[in-house]
Order: C-alpha cells, then sequence, then structure tokens
C-alpha cells in the first residue's frame, strides 16, 4: 500500500479527533517528521482533510494538526 494512504487512513479512523505530524510519523514508523509533514501538507490541501494549529488528541501538544472531514 502507497504511504500517503496508509496516512490517509490512519487520520481518517482517527476522525474526528485531529493528529500532529509527530504523532502519525510515530504511528507509521517513518524515520523524520519531515516525511510525515510532507503527506499531510499535501493531504491537507485536498477537501477531505482540515490541516491547522490545534491540539493533538494523542500527545495534547499545541501544534499543527490534521483531521478528517469526513465521516
Ligand atoms: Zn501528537
Amino acid at each position: 500500500m502507497l504511504v500517503a494512504q496508509r496516512v490517509n487512513e490512519f487520520i481518517t479512523s482517527q476522525h474526528p479527533a485531529a493528529v500532529c505530524d509527530k504523532c502519525i510519523c510515530d504511528a507509521m514508523g517513518f524515520m523524520s517528521n519531515a516525511h510525515s509533514a510532507q503527506i499531510t501538507g499535501a493531504l491537507g490541501t485536498t477537501s477531505d482533510f482540515e490541516r491547522e494549529r490545534g491540539i493533538c488528541a494523542t500527545c495534547k501538544n499545541d501544534r499543527t494538526v490534521i483531521r478528517s472531514v469526513i465521516k
């Protein structure tokens, strides 16, 4: 499965919670946050996701998070 698709499904599975790039990185087993940031940045441009500053549901930190907007 494509990495972007795995990230897509992970974020969707967290709905309606928002998660940050670092937690996505940890969940996906990526080597760097930049890798997940690159993917979430791309997903954030689609109408299926919202990428904004907020509280991550997993680590509770105030940072850039992404959430699925579809149920
Ligand atoms: Zn987090």
